[in-house]
C-alpha cells in the first residue's frame, strides 16, 4: 500500500515506512472534530449527522460518549485540559467541567444568535477562538435549519471576563483555526458558502499582535483539491491539513511537501498517542491513524 506522496526530502524524514495508515472506527456518516486525551487515553470525535460525540480508546474500542451531542462539531481542550465543543444544534461553544456540568462560553453576539459554530483553539492566556459558518443551520443534516442572523465570522472569548469580539469579518466561510507554535501568527481556513463551485478554498495568514489584535490575512495556502475543513501544527510549525484526497502537509512558508493519502474524504485531524507523534485523521464514515516521525504542539 502506498500511504504518501512527498514532494520534498524532509518529508519523507516525517513518515514511516513500516507505519500503516489504518482504519480504527467506522460505520459513521460525518465525523470531525477529533480531540485527544492522553490522561484518559482515548480520542473524542463527532459523529454529526448522527448527534453524537463517540470516544475511541486503544484498550477499549468505541463506545459513545455524549448523546445527544446538540449536534456537536470541533473540539479541543482548553489550558486546563477541559473539553471545548463547538454545537450545531443549540448554535454554542460549551466547556465541560472537570465535573461533568456544562458551562455555555458563547451563543450570541450582539444580541444576535451565533449561526453553527464550527472549529475552535484555545490559546495560552486562556482566550477561545472560534469560527461561526453557517453550514449547520442551512439544512437539517447537521442541525437544525434556520434563519441566519450573523454574519460567517470568527470570534474571540476573553478568559476573564467572558465578552465576545468579532475578530474577524471578511470571510465567506471561516472554518479550521490554529495558531502557530509561538502563537504569532493564526491561521484560519474559508471553505466558502455550501453549494458553490467557486468557492474559497485557502488558509488565511494573521500576525497576532502583543495585545491579541490581528493583522494582515494574506492568502498562505490555496488546498488543492478539496478545502481545508480543519488542521492541527505539529512542533515544526508544519500545517496538516484536511483534503479531498487525504492530508496535506504545509511548511511555515506556505508550501506544500507532501500528503497522506486517505480512502475518504477527511475533514479533521489531531496529534495524540504516548508522544504526540500519532495523527489521528475523522474522514467521511471513518476514524483512521498513523504513526508519524512528527510530534503534535504541546499543550493539552
Ligand atoms: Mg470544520
Amino acid at each position: 500500500m502506498i500511504f504518501f506522496t512527498s514532494f520534498d526530502p524532509i518529508f519523507d524524514t516525517y513518515v514511516l515506512g513500516n507505519a500503516p495508515l489504518k482504519q480504527i472506527a467506522s460505520g459513521f456518516d460525518w465525523v470531525e472534530g477529533p480531540v485527544w486525551f492522553g490522561d484518559a487515553d482515548c480520542l473524542l470525535f463527532s459523529d454529526i449527522p448522527n448527534n453524537r460525540i463517540m470516544r475511541w480508546s486503544p484498550e477499549t474500542g468505541i463506545s459513545t460518549y455524549r448523546a445527544p451531542s446538540n449536534y456537536a462539531n470541533g473540539q479541543t481542550r482548553d489550558r486546563e485540559g477541559r473539553l471545548v465543543t463547538c454545537e450545531h444544534g443549540t448554535r454554542r461553544v460549551t466547556r465541560t467541567e472537570l465535573d461533568g456540568s456544562i458551562t455555555v462560553i458563547a451563543d450570541s453576539y450582539q444580541g444576535k444568535r451565533l449561526n453553527s459554530p464550527n472549529d475552535v483553539v484555545v490559546k495560552s492566556d486562556g482566550s477561545i477562538w472560534f469560527s461561526d459558518p453557517h453550514y449547520g443551520i442551512k439544512t437539517n443534516y447537521e442541525g437544525y435549519q434556520a434563519e441566519q442572523e450573523l454574519p460567517c465570522q470568527v470570534y474571540r472569548v476573553d478568559p476573564a471576563q467572558g465578552g465576545i469580539d468579532a475578530m474577524l469579518t471578511d470571510f465567506a466561510c471561516p472554518n479550521g483555526l490554529a495558531f502557530s507554535r509561538d502563537e504569532s501568527r493564526l491561521f484560519v481556513a474559508d471553505t466558502g458558502a455550501m453549494f458553490d463551485a467557486a468557492a474559497e478554498r485557502h488558509i488565511r495568514a494573521f500576525d497576532v499582535g502583543a495585545d491579541g489584535s490581528l493583522s494582515g490575512g494574506e492568502v498562505f495556502h490555496v488546498i488543492d483539491p478539496g478545502c481545508s475543513d480543519g488542521f492541527r501544527i505539529d512542533s515544526d510549525d508544519n500545517i496538516w491539513s484536511s483534503a479531498a484526497d487525504g492530508v496535506h502537509c504545509i511548511n511555515s512558508s506556505g508550501a506544500l511537501i507532501g500528503k497522506i493519502l486517505v480512502p475518504e474524504l477527511v475533514s479533521n485531524v489531531c496529534f495524540g498517542g504516548r508522544a504526540k507523534h500519532r495523527l489521528f485523521i475523522t474522514a467521511s464514515t471513518g476514524v483512521y491513524s498513523i504513526v508519524l516521525n512528527r510530534q503534535g504542539v504541546q499543550g493539552p
